[in-house]
């Protein structure tokens, strides 16, 4: 079922979503399952798969270096597919422009279609690790506007070299990003909403935010957004303080800002043990606040590891 179907049949009430990373190359894939397992009594709906970018490996062979490109946690689709396998729950592969030809990725969502997949969320991806700036691969989408056109004719059987009689086509839901603080190359806030128009315009069904940590962002960003025009579910997506360095890396990474009282929190922590019970707490407060609101989902991301999700979920669903 789509996403916005089960927005829709749940009638105003605040579900739960969250998104995992597949595993490195070579691990198993009962790691993920160990950490959805314990998610699955707060009934999402819906799971997030992400999709990495290729970086670069260096392999000695006798003493010379070569230079590989490759992608450490490929498999988004297995895993995907897999879930709503073992679980019976939807899925939502992340689909990159970064890294894929226009073909792959008609190839990637044909295989999703095949796979009872009904929901894609659409993404630029960011820099490359060694890039400053998203270079755009040979062949691909620069910006996930382009991205979601591509879906939307898919949707209509506009392949991208041949039209297909649709008898029986694939209609994916289409999820994009959206940034309450604003994405970091953007040079206001109100740009950014003007090019999350366009993706919504192109045909997306419903935005994931970027985490914030001050609600108040998300409700502004919210109401700027329907003073533009854009009236498809927008759901916050929220992210649990995990460890102390998450202070100088959220902010450097996404640029948003921590709130005061948040750092002071985490300062005055000993352990990780302690941050990470901050984070659960703040994320907890957030998240009751958002759901009292009536935001449609509260989205987590559990970054590998669920046991600080878990006790959210636990306090609200
Ligand atoms: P876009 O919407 O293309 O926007 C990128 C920038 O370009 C913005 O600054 C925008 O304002 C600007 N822009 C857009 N259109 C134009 C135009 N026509 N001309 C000029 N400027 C334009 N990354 C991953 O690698 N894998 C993932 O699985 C993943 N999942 C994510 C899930 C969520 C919910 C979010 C919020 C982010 C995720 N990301 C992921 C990160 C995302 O790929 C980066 O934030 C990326 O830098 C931007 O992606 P986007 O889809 O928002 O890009």
């Amino acid at each position: 079922m789509k996403v916005t179907e089960h927005i829709k049949k749940a009638e105003g009430k605040t579900l739960f979503s969250f998104e995992i990373i597949p595993p490195v190359k070579g691990r198993s894939i009962q790691e993920l399952y160990d950490n959805i397992d314990p998610l699955m009594e707060f009934k999402p709906p819906f799971i997030d798969v992400t999709t990495s970018r290729e970086e670069y490996v260096y392999i000695d062979r006798d003493g010379l270096l070569d230079k590989k490109l490759t992608r450490m946690r490929p498999g988004t689709v297995g895993i995907c597919a897999s879930i709503q396998h073992k679980y019976g729950v939807d899925t939502v592969p992340h689909v990159l422009c970064g890294g894929f030809t226009k073909e792959e990725t008609e190839y990637v969502l044909v295989d999703c279609h095949y796979l009872g997949i009904e929901n894609v969320m659409a993404l630029r991806g960011d820099a490359r690790k060694e890039e400053q700036y998203f270079n755009p691969t040979k062949g691909g989408h620069a910006y996930a506007t382009d991205l979601v056109k591509q879906i939307y004719a898919l949707n209509h059987g506009n392949y991208l070299h041949d039209k297909v009689e649709t008898v029986h086509s694939a209609d994916f839901c289409i999820g994009v990003a959206g940034y309450p603080e604003k994405h970091l190359e953007a040079p206001s806030l109100m740009t950014d909403l003007k090019r999350l128009k366009e993706k919504v315009d192109a045909g997306a069904d419903y935005v994931v935010t970027q985490m914030f940590f001050d609600n108040q962002k998300y409700f502004e960003f919210v109401k700027a957004a329907k003073d533009m025009g854009i009236n498809v579910p927008i759901i916050p997506g929220i992210k649990p303080i995990a460890v102390k360095r998450h202070l100088q890396l959220l902010p450097q990474v996404f640029k948003i800002d921590l709130p005061q009282d948040l750092i002071d929190a985490v300062d005055d922590c000993n352990t990780n043990t302690d941050v990470r019970q901050v984070g659960i707490e703040w994320a907890i407060q957030q998240s009751k606040e958002l759901k009292a609101a009536g935001v449609p989902v509260l989205h987590y991301y559990s970054m590998g590891k669920s046991d600080n999700i878990e006790a959210i979920a636990k306090e609200l669903f």
